[in-house]
This record gives structure tokens, C-alpha cells and sequence, in this order.
């Protein structure tokens, strides 16, 4: 049974009319009253920026805050192959029930279907708005947009902008809350980072701030406030992400109150460029877009030691064209990941250290010719040739799994708010609308539908009884007591005066998580890790040296805050993959697999989300359960045969 404090909120009616049945039904906040709404936003990549943007052109009072030194600079950036929307420009079979499809059943059936449906419906809207913007995205030589391929997807609906499509889309984005910084609707607050909620009579009533350049902590009223802080894939120290993601602002609202669902379904994307030593302190993506005319193999046999292009087609294993042959290259990350994994498992591993597998041009470029790859690519293969020293238009790239993206995050009900009233979390920050795996293209897109589209109406929605209602100052005791205790707890690293570096616990609880709880989970190991991580964040608490001070730029400071939050997060990441005794997605149980190695689902005992609730230590933490109804789609077997 769904637990009573998990309400979805979800709106009657037929699945195609829930969005419109909640607008027509919301209550509205008069034009001239918006102005006397605060509301705060934390986060200005897609989701910040987009929701920012409009909820100021609205009208509302609306502080921005980032710990980067510009909105700019938010991981979003980086984003690289494109963005979903199910527009059929191509006329090849898409729609919103389409998409709506692929995505429930890329995520295995562990997404909310109403949620999922508005994400549909909406990306139509999304491609206009950022063409409207300006957004170059690629175009074909008639002058429409063009589209390609990205997993899960047997469709061509991803638009994109080369290998850059993340950046565009936040220059676009950017550029609108630009606009509203400059007419005085947006403040914004850059290099200062979230380092509490605050929560009076059971709502959000602000933040608490630590300016990363003074080190000043400082409080911040608002109506509502919305978390934009993005996924926590670092948690495992080596990533996709950008060096400084992080898990404080949604850790922070967790401790308060906050439900984090889900925590366990992280993505590990199948093609980043493998690691090279045990010193590397970053992974680097290679767009799943390349999959589109690369073809993944390995050699047939194991201890293959021969170059790529002395290896004859029959010694080859193409194995994902062999395993999935009606999605081939494109099948899901999941799943892709899990085979590379296999491949490499099995001894048939490239590359110096036998941790890769090939990505090959050879075939594309004798089709299309090398410029026409180039001209869809070039960028991501000069960045591979930059990293690798090698040249992969003559020569395969080496490809393996990494971790990337964070389907987990904090609980939301249909109207974007988490358990906290007045807090609100949008893009990766939620655990979203992508079940147990993210199809790809699509975080750009639900990032951007819930900052344009969802939740400048869902806010309204609850600001409106609010009218005339006074909010608590920042001299309330709750601000007090919480700066204290961030003051506290900032100098409490400080003063620990140990022997060993936050980076060094963070390497280090990054194993222990990628071990145990990484691509593939078993109840042995994930009992291994949930021994180990407390007994590592003791030494954490009594070991670590913080050099500096705390009123001057130090970024070994940051590091200790966020570095213990994700300690707390390790923890009950693990709990909830020991919890969850099956198979599905990217959460994969080695106990409960088919004859042929693929996920097998519990359906009678976990069509639900898990909502962890923080009881003071995260060894203790509380499973909540959102049951899942389909009532659209019925559940059955994926499968990408
Ligand atoms: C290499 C790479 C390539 C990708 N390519 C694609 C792609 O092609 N298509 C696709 O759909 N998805 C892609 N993704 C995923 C996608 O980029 C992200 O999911 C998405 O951009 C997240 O956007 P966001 O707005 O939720 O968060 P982010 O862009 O991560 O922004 C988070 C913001 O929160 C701020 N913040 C965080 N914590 C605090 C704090 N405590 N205090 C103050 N500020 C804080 C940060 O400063 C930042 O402004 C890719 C991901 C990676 C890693």
C-alpha cells in the first residue's frame, strides 16, 4: 500500500487529458499579485535556468542561486547528443503515446505513467520554444530540423546540435534568464552554495547559504523553493559528470524532511573512454549519438592480441547486433553496459588494459564517406583523439561503461513538490520520470519540461492560498538555529586536523559504492559495502585534514561537506539496492536474472518507488513505498530482441 504521505496528486481523467484537466482545475495567482510571491531557485543549468526564466517573466520576485561563478557553467553544458521530442518530422511512426511508451519501458516499468505522459506531451512544445530562442540545432539541406537515433528508441526523434546540443540549449536558456537579470525580476547569487533547507510549521521557508568566496553564511526567505541541483552520479568519484556535482542541496532537503526515492537506480552509460590508471580523477563520455553509425565489437576469441583492422570480420563479435537484433547498437544503456561488461568479463576486454571495447567507423566511413562522420561528430572525435592519442578515424575508439546519471533523487508528487510543502524539485534532481534507466536524449528534455512547462503552473497552484499570509523572516529562530549549526559543522572540518584529504575518502567510498553497487548488485556484496561505509566515515570524522581557513575561497572545505553527504547517500544507496530484490533497469541483482543473463523483474512485490525517509543516521533510514499503477500500458517482459 502507498504510503499516506506519498499523495502523487496525480489529476482524474484519461492519461491524454490529465495535464489539461489540472490546468483547467488549478487556482491562479493575479498577474499584478505574482510580484509579491518570493521564489527562490537553486541550480541554473536546463531546469534552473528554464524555470527561473519563466516564473520571472510571470512575474514573480525570483533569487537564482549557483555555487558555479556563472549560471553558465552548470554541468548541463556538457550535455552532448540531443534532445527527445516526439514532433514526427521524419513521418516515421512517432507520438506522444509513442514516446510515452518507449520511455515507461525504458525505465522497466518503475516510472509514474502520468508524469511520464506529460513529459511526452510536452516535448512538443520544448523544440519550438528553444528554436524560438535561437538554438542552432542541426538542420538537413531543405532547411528542417534533422533528427537521430538514440536508444531505446526505434525512431529518429532526437534533435541535437553536433556533439553540443547541452551547451546550446543553455546558452538559449541562459540567455532568457539573462534577460530577467538584467530587468531586476531574477537576483542572482553566483559562488554561493546550499548548505541547509529550513523548514517552519511544516514548510519551506528558505535556504541557508555559505558564500563560497567569504565563506559568510546567510539565510534567504521565500514562499517556495525549488531544488534545480542535478544528479549524484559522483558519488562513485569516477563519472561522467562534471568534477563539483554533487548530492548536498537534495542531501540537505533529505535530512529535513525530504524523501529521497530510489536512490540505487543510477545509469552507468556504456560508452565513456575507459580508464586509463588508478590516479584518473574523471571519465569522459563518448555520446551515445555515435552509436548510431558505430558498430560495438569485440574479438570472438579471448586473449585476442592482434590490432583491430588485423582482426577478419568472422573473428569478430559484434554482440550487441547478435544479442538485440531489432535495436542493435541502439539498445538501451542498461543493457548495453551489462553486455560491454560481459564482453570484458569474458577476457575479449581491448586495449592496453583489457577494460574496453571497440567502437568502429569502418563501415560508416565507407558508407557515408569520413565527412559526412565528421560533420555529425567531429567535435566528440577530436575529443577522443585529444584523450586517447589515437585516431578514431582510422582505428576503433575503446569504449566501457561509466557512471553518468541519476534516475533516483528526491521524491515528487505530479505537481513537482516534494514531501516538504513549499519545496519543489525539478530535473535531475528528482527522481524523475525515468523508472529504473533513462532512455537517452531524455534528461535534456525533462529537465527543460518541468522549468518551461510544469512547474510555472503547479507553483501557482500552491501559491495562491498563500496571498496575504505573512512568511517567516530570516530572523526567525529555525534561520538561526541552522546557520549556527552550518557555521558549526564547516569549522567542525576544520578543526579535525587529521592526516587524509577529502579527495582521498571520496576515491575511496567511490570504490566501495562502484564495487558493490555499481553495474551489477548481489545481497553478499551490498552487505560488504554496508559494513564498510560507515566504518570508512568514522575514520572520515576523525581523520580528515581540511588545510585553509574558513573566510577565504577553499575548495578543499567544499569538498569535506560534500564528501559527507555522500557518505549518508552511500549508505542508503546500498540499502536500497539490498531492498529491492530483483531486477529492473539499471538496478541489476545477480540473484535475480533469466536463463539468458537479462533482468527479471518482481512485479507482484516491487511495481513501486521507494521513498527513504531520514530518521538521523542512514544506517536507520525508513523504506516508504509509492505503488505504481499502469493503466495505460500494461506490464510486460522488455525486450530488445
Ligand atoms: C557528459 C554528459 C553528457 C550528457 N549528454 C546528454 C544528452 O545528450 N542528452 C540528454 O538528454 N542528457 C544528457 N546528459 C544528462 C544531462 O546533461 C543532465 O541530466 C542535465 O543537464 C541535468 O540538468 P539539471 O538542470 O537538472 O542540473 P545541472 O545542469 O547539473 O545543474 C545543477 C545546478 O545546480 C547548482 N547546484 C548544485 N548544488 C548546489 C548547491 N548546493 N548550492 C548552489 N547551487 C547548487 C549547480 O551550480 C548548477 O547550476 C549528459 C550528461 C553528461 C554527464
Amino acid at each position: 500500500m502507498t504510503d499516506s504521505l506519498l499523495n502523487s496528486k496525480v489529476p482524474e481523467g484519461d492519461i491524454a487529458d490529465k495535464w489539461d484537466n489540472y490546468k483547467a482545475d488549478m487556482k491562479l495567482v493575479n498577474p499584478n499579485n505574482k510580484r509579491k510571491f518570493k521564489v527562490i531557485v537553486v541550480g541554473s543549468g536546463l531546469a534552473g535556468a528554464s524555470a527561473a526564466a519563466t516564473l520571472a517573466e510571470l512575474g514573480y520576485d525570483v533569487e537564482v542561486f549557483t555555487f558555479h561563478d556563472s549560471p553558465r557553467r552548470a554541468h548541463s553544458i556538457a550535455a552532448q547528443g540531443g534532445i527527445n521530442a516526439a514532433k514526427n518530422y521524419r513521418g516515421d511512426g512517432d507520438s506522444v503515446h509513442r514516446l510515452f511508451y518507449d520511455t515507461v519501458k525504458g525505465g522497466d516499468f518503475r516510472s509514474r505513467e502520468s508524469n511520464v505522459h506529460r513529459l511526452a506531451h510536452v516535448s512538443l512544445n520544448i523544440i519550438d520554444q528553444m528554436v524560438a530562442q535561437g538554438v542552432p540545432f542541426a538542420r538537413e539541406y531543405g532547411g528542417m530540423l534533422d533528427t537521430r537515433s538514440f536508444g531505446g528508441s526505434q525512431l529518429q526523434r532526437t534533435f541535437y546540435a553536433r556533439g553540443q546540443t547541452g551547451q546550446q540549449l543553455l546558452l538559449g536558456a541562459y540567455q532568457q534568464l539573462a534577460h530577467q537579470i538584467g530587468l531586476g525580476t531574477v537576483k542572482m547569487w553566483n559562488r554561493v552554495e546550499l548548505v541547509d533547507t529550513v523548514i517552519v510549521d511544516g514548510r519551506c521557508a528558505g535556504i541557508v547559504t555559505r558564500d563560497l568566496v567569504t565563506g559568510e553564511v546567510r539565510s534567504h526567505a521565500a514562499h517556495a523553493t525549488v531544488m534545480c541541483t542535478g544528479g549524484y552520479g559522483n558519488a562513485f568519484f569516477l563519472s561522467t559528470n562534471a568534477m563539483n556535482c554533487n548530492v548536498t542541496a537534495a542531501w540537505r532537503a533529505h535530512r529535513k524532511g525530504a524523501y529521497f526515492a530510489n536512490p540505487c537506480y543510477t545509469q552507468i552509460h556504456p560508452t565513456c573512454i575507459p580508464q586509463a590508471d588508478d590516479t584518473q580523477s574523471k571519465l569522459t563520455l563518448m555520446s551515445e549519438s555515435l552509436r548510431n553509425d558505430g558498430r560495438v565489437w569485440v574479438p570472438l576469441n579471448a586473449g585476442d592480441e592482434r590490432p583491430a583492422a588485423q582482426i577478419p570480420e568472422a573473428e569478430r563479435d559484434y554482440y550487441l547486433e547478435r544479442l538485440y537484433p531489432s535495436f542493435g547498437n541502439l539498445a538501451p544503456r542498461d543493457i548495453s553496459s551489462r553486455a560491454a561488461k560481459r564482453a570484458v568479463d569474458s577476457g575479449r576486454g581491448v586495449g592496453p588494459l583489457k577494460n574496453g571495447v571497440n567502437l568502429d567507423f569502418k563501415d560508416a566511413i565507407a558508407r557515408l564517406g569520413a565527412d559526412i562522420v565528421k560533420e555529425r561528430y567531429g567535435n566528440l572525435f577530436e575529443m577522443y583523439e585529444r584523450i586517447t592519442g589515437e585516431n578514431p578515424y582510422a582505428e576503433p575508439m575503446r569504449i566501457y561503461p561509466a557512471s553518468h546519471y541519476t534516475m533516483g533523487g528526491l521524491w515528487v508528487d505530479y505537481e513537482l513538490m516534494t514531501t516538504i510543502p513549499g519545496l519543489y524539485a525539478a530535473g535531475e534532481a528528482n527522481f524523475s520520470d525515468h523508472g529504473a534507466n533513462r532512455l537517452g536524449a531524455s534528461a535534456l528534455m525533462q529537465g527543460l519540461a518541468d522549468g518551461y512547462f510544469v512547474l510555472p503552473y503547479t507553483i501557482g497552484n500552491y501559491l495562491a492560498p498563500m496571498l496575504g499570509k505573512a512568511i517567516p523572516g530570516v530572523d526567525h529562530p529555525e534561520f538561526k538555529a541552522a546557520e549556527q549549526a552550518a557555521r558549526t559543522r564547516f569549522q567542525g572540518f576544520l578543526d579535525i586536523g587529521g592526516t587524509r584529504s577529502p579527495d582521498y575518502f571520496h576515491r575511496e567510498l567511490g570504490k566501495i559504492i562502484w564495487d558493490y553497487c555499481g553495474m551489477e548488485r548481489t545481497e553478499e556484496g551490498l552487505n560488504t559495502a554496508l559494513g564498510e561505509l560507515p566504518a570508512l566515515y568514522e575514520e572520515f570524522k576523525t581523520d580528515l585534514r581540511v588545510t585553509g581557513d574558513g573566510a577565504s575561497v577553499n575548495q578543499t572545505l567544499e569538498k569535506a561537506g560534500r564528501v559527507e553527504d555522500f557518505f549518508e547517500l552511500g549508505m542508503v544507496m546500498c540499502r536500497d539496492a539490498l531492498e529491492r530484490r530483483e531486477s529492473c533497469g539499471a538496478h541489476f541483482r545477480a540473484e535475480y536474472q533469466d536463463a539468458e543473463g537479462e533482468a527479471q523483474r518482481n512485479d507482484e512485490d516491487f511495481a513501486h518507488v521507494a521513498a527513504w525517509e531520514y530518521t538521523g543516521d542512514p544506517m536507520q533510514s525508513v523504506r516508504h513505498k509509492e505503488e505504481l499503477e499502469f493503466e495505460t500500458i500494461h506490464l510486460a517482459k522488455r525486450s530488445y530482441k
